[in-house]
């Protein structure tokens, strides 16, 4: 079984390569191994919503990732985990009956199951939000140029007790690791502590929210809960998915602003760029407060590391970091504050284990592979179309021209393609650089490519390799 358990560690690792980070955390992080023979891997995930999408979007792959690693393995079924403590259940599940207790990973010791399973809040079709974090503060939130804007709006709505909504909704954008989550949390807590009914919603517990509710049947009281909060906060908006879900995200949102009732979502691109939500649904969104969060600059990089810091030494007196060294990793870690938080772990962990004070060597040792993991090599659209280009035997004038020639489209919609994924540009900006394009140019090529990838293993495997040399 361990060997099965190390296959698998080394499958989850393969799918967040594949997949990417975003979409890993979201959808694919929670799945377990939950047994391993005869050719049949079986998974679990805690709830039924993420089993049918997983089942829906991602068992191929998974299947696929598995054969990679054990070619054994021809086939992938999904379990939910608290099905394993329901008796019945387990006759019901696709794969031979296996005793409930021989699953190795199925996450907390089992516990004696009831015979009748308790629907659960939601299921009864109430809205259970997730927590917030009480480290999440508007006082552990440091300020600077690039997030000055932000902070004010989520602060003044989460202050505001005039009772009329300001700036509905607020929209808060920015790219991953930027303190969008930070500042939800901190407005969400500080809302409550006003008084205020609060719900802070992911978007996968939006969805799981719904579909319960439709199952128990209650939407309606879904929509009437929803109407009896003050202030819905939805993080990460752009992982609402699927044609109902995202009609029910529009109707919520509507209902909630035409009631009055304040709303901040988070994405990590602007409205107009949530491509596959409705039109009118996008404009509803733009038509609040935008707000973008830039990428933190150095003094903000020291001032987030320096309030970091004094709160680790608030537990562990012993350690300290000096100002060179501070600034040092301000220098080396430019990404976000997610790895800015990992930095200072790193110290920690280093000063502890050598019992030695931080110094500027042993910072570079600490943060290493931070600094070379984590940094993504810039690839810039000019190397993107230069390296299409000569793979495809056309010139990068080709590229950019008018021509529309099926040897110079394709490589083209390629070029448009990996700029979207490996650049942060946006589609506009994209459309500028290839010959002056219009941004559903951009767009179309984008999805083009999309849906030829999942269906054609010889030019993924193409877009595979030109990726991985412009990353290289
Ligand atoms: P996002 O949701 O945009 O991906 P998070 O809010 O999760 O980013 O931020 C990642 C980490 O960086 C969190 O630990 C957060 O507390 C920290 N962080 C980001 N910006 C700031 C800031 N301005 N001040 C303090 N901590 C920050
Ligand atoms: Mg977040």
């Amino acid at each position: 079984m361990e060997e099965a358990a190390r296959a698998w560690a080394r499958v989850k690792r393969r799918l967040r390569a594949e997949v990417g980070e975003d979409v890993f955390t979201s959808w694919l992080a929670r799945l377990e191994l939950a047994g391993l023979d005869e050719g049949h891997a079986s998974l679990s995930v805690p709830t039924r919503f993420l089993k049918s999408w997983i089942e829906a979007h991602y068992l191929d792959r998974i299947l696929s990732t598995f054969q990679s690693e054990l070619p054994a393995v021809a086939a992938v079924s999904i379990l939910v985990r608290n099905a394993l403590r329901d008796p019945s259940a387990v006759l019901r599940r696709p794969a031979p009956a296996r005793a409930p207790e021989a699953s190795p990973a199925a996450g907390e010791p089992s516990r004696p199951s009831s015979p009748v399973p308790q629907p659960s809040g939601e299921e009864r079709g109430e809205i259970t939000g997730a927590p917030l974090d009480a480290r999440l503060t508007f006082e552990s939130f440091v300020v600077g140029r690039s997030n000055a804007l932000a902070q004010a709006a989520a602060e003044r709505i989460a202050r505001n007790d005039s009772g009329c909504a300001l700036y509905n909704p607020l929209y808060l954008q920015a790219g991953v690791g930027l303190g969008k989550t930070h500042l939800l949390h901190a407005a969400g807590s500080a809302a409550r502590l006003g008084g205020r009914r609060v719900i802070y919603l992911t978007a996968d517990r939006f969805m799981y929210n719904f579909v319960a509710a439709l199952k128990a049947q209650t939407s309606h009281t879904f929509k009437e809960r929803l109407r009896g909060i003050d202030l819905l906060i939805l993080d990460d908006v752009q992982f609402i998915q699927g044609k109902t879900m995202q009609q029910e995200f529009g109707h919520t949102l509507n209902a909630l602003i035409d009631a009055g009732r304040q709303v901040i979502v988070a994405a990590d691109r602007p409205p107009n760029e949530l491509e596959s939500l409705e039109e009118r649904v996008r404009s509803r969104l733009a038509g609040g407060l935008v707000v973008e969060i830039s990428a933190l600059d150095e003094d903000l990089r020291v001032g987030i590391l320096t309030q970091r810091l004094a709160a680790v030494r608030a537990a562990h007196p012993g350690f300290e970091a000096s100002a060179a060294v501070v600034s040092y990793v301000a220098r080396a870690i430019t990404t976000n504050g997610r790895d800015l938080e990992g930095a200072v772990n790193r110290l920690l962990a280093h000063a502890t284990l050598t019992g030695s004070a931080v110094t500027l060597e042993t910072a570079e040792v600490a943060i290493r592979d931070l600094v070379r993991n984590r940094e993504p090599k810039r690839v810039r659209i000019e190397d993107i179309q230069k390296l299409v280009a000569s793979r495809y035997n056309v010139s990068r004038s080709d590229i950019l021209s008018e021509r529309r020639t099926a040897a110079v489209v394709k490589p083209r919609q390629i070029a448009m393609y990996l700029s979207k994924v490996l650049t942060p540009r946006s589609l506009p900006e994209i459309g500028r650089r290839f010959g002056g394009r219009d941004h559903t140019t951009v767009l179309h090529a984008v999805r083009k490519i999309e849906k030829a990838l999942s269906g054609d293993a010889t030019l993924s495997e193409e877009v595979e390799l030109l990726k991985r040399m412009l990353q290289d």
